[in-house]
């Protein structure tokens, strides 16, 4: 891997305060993974997006007048946790009558901006959101998560952004971005892939002569792998799916080409000229073309083509005034009833009091000396875990590599450390306490789909431990049930879907049966660990329909799911933990 970057783990921060200082006069950072408006404008709704970063200028280079208010990013292809999207929505919600959260359609991004919203609601704040999947390239099915959000975001951004500066309400800002979503579709392609730097190898490998036709932005497997061809070839099969989505008959439209990092400016500009003739050809006007890096994936040598259909509500949106990092246009916004550029680092001390979780108070830590069995092998259940997500890091990042987006490892193995770091201050605590603040450190450091997905599944155990009076075989066997529970209400998978649930559910019938048996706890649980196991291998002939997998459909057979496959080793990390 050959990157101009320090250390992988400085990235994400490197790329924020990089922007930062270059462009003081437009954002500030309110916290180190969120970028805020200078001169932000109050009273109005503001508008705030998103999710990995890797994708830059996307979003924070969208944060500027007429756009958005404030940007967070998560780790590379990661999304932000939910608590990160709750400090962006904070750090902008005050002063202004409502917040709208523009997501990308991933399974992680939509279960966190989701989450953050409704805690954002409870609080009172006028909070709404809405889901982008303009990606022509995944089929539209009610069987999958649907569509990936990718380029056509940004024509989102501008619109409501534009519709949110005038003043307009939160349902009227909502309505205009439900409408570009509605009018907007993208496909990519690429020739050659992207490495995320903590990953270290390319998500995905091409053939000197292949290309991957319809590419996610995440380096996702397209609609067909193939043998490369002029662009102009490319471009036609990729407006004929753009074309055949949507009417465009005798539209205007706006043109977005999209260089996904690697690609030269001579090269859009030849992919540019063929989508004039076509378009031309084929009797639609082009209003606008805008031609560039919008929203990246690192160094991928790819593009894609946007088409916005657009009536004359959408056009004036498109072109009224706008000033951010990556978008100018007309004449710069006037600053009337503008804050300050120092007001705009205000809320950064309100972001940062609701972060990290400082453990355990003095008091449980005196308390350390009381001795509880339970808390014991909870807290080693967890270093075992722990260790377990060291060891098979690359396994599950590799295991997410051809089916997902090469992070799972990553991801998993990140939160589980920082659980690791945190338990030594929560000495003294009981077992359920132990279980939900090591879940809420895993929502909000594992990130992805994972991250909160494993944070309620840990919740829901600790609750049940509570409940029940203590750890015992029956209370973990609820917890995992109720954690199964949770996970399928939150990002609404089933048995089937190639999923964690698909280890899950075995290992807790294994269960079952063992309490009905009156198995002890150790052979319960060794039982319990070959059934996950045995489930996650079972995914392995599975056509994926929820998270990044499913974009594959038919493509997603033949390999094993990483998320159930990281449940087998926690029950394994668990079960040789009992043993000893
Ligand atoms: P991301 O998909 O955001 O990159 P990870 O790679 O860390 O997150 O985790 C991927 C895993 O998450 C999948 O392998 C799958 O087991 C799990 N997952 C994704 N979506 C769902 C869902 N809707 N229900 C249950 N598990 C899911
Ligand atoms: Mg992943």
């Amino acid at each position: 891997m050959k990157k101009f970057i320090n250390k992988p783990e400085d990235v994400e921060r490197q790329v924020v305060d990089g922007y930062v200082k270059a462009y003081p006069d437009l954002i500030a950072k309110a916290a180190d993974d969120i970028v805020v408006r200078v001169r932000r404008k109050q009273g109005k709704v503001a508008l705030v997006s998103g999710g990995g970063m890797g994708h830059e200028p996307a979003h924070l280079g969208y944060v500027g007048a007429g756009m958005l208010d404030a940007a967070v990013g998560g780790a590379i292809y990661t999304s932000p946790a939910e608590d990160r999207v709750k400090a962006a929505v904070d750090a902008v919600a005050l002063g202004n009558t409502g917040v709208l959260l523009v997501v990308k359609n991933y399974t992680g991004d939509v279960v966190n901006f989701k989450m953050a919203a409704e805690e954002a609601a409870e609080e009172g704040f006028a909070v709404d959101y809405v889901v982008v999947d303009d990606d022509v390239a995944v089929e539209d099915s009610s069987f999958t998560v649907g569509r990936r959000g990718v380029a056509g975001t940004i024509f989102v951004h501008k619109c409501a952004g534009a519709a949110a500066e005038a003043g307009a309400p939160l349902p009227e800002v909502k309505r205009v971005a439900e409408k570009v979503i509605a009018n907007v579709r993208t496909m990519g392609v690429a020739i050659e892939p992207c490495t995320v730097p903590a990953a270290g190898k390319p998500g995905f490998t091409l053939a000197d002569d292949e290309m991957e036709m319809g590419v996610g932005i995440h380096g996702e497997p397209g609609v067909r792998r193939a043998a490369m061809e002029p662009v102009d070839a490319m471009v036609d099969e990729m407006l004929e799916k753009i074309l055949g989505d949507l009417d465009f008959a005798g539209a205007r439209v706006a043109v977005m080409v999209n260089g996904a990092g690697g690609t030269p400016p001579y090269e859009l500009a030849i992919v540019s000229n063929r989508v004039h003739d076509v378009l031309s050809e084929r009797g639609i006007a082009v209003a606008r073309t805008y031609m560039g890096p919008f929203m990246t994936s690192l160094e991928m040598r790819g593009f894609s083509v946007t088409l916005l259909r657009l009536d004359d509500e959408l056009e004036k949106l498109l072109a009224a005034p706008a000033r951010a990092v990556a978008w100018t246009e007309g004449e710069a916004v006037a600053s009337a009833g503008a804050v300050s550029g120092a007001s705009a680092e205000a809320p950064a001390a309100a972001v940062e009091k609701g972060a990290p979780d400082a453990g355990a108070k003095p008091a449980d830590a005196a308390a350390s000396t009381v001795d509880d069995p339970a808390a014991a092998r909870v807290t080693a259940a967890l270093l075992a875990v722990a260790e377990a997500m060291d060891a098979h890091k690359d396994e599950l990042t590799e295991l997410d590599m051809p089916i997902g987006d090469s992070d799972h490892g990553i991801n998993m193995a990140r939160g589980f450390d920082a659980v690791r770091e945190q338990l030594p201050g929560l000495a003294g605590a009981d077992a359920p306490t132990i279980m939900r603040k090591a879940a809420m450190t895993v929502i909000s450091k594992v990130g992805g789909s994972s991250g909160p997905l494993y944070g309620t599944l840990m919740r829901k155990m600790g609750v049940a431990v509570k409940r029940a009076g203590g750890l015992t075989l029956a209370s973990f066997a609820q917890g995992l049930r109720d954690g199964l529970q949770g996970i399928e209400d939150l990002a609404g998978g089933a048995p089937g879907d190639k999923t964690m649930i698909d280890a899950m559910v075995p290992a807790i019938a294994s269960l079952d049966e063992a309490l009905a048996a009156g198995t002890p706890a150790t052979a319960a649980l060794a039982a319990a660990a070959q059934a996950a196991a045995e489930g996650a291998e079972a995914t392995i002939p599975l056509v994926a329909r929820k998270g990044r997998a499913s974009y594959l459909g038919e493509r997603s057979r033949g390999h094993k799911d990483p998320g159930a496959a990281s449940f087998a080793y926690c029950m394994a990390a668990i079960a040789a933990c009992a043993r000893s």
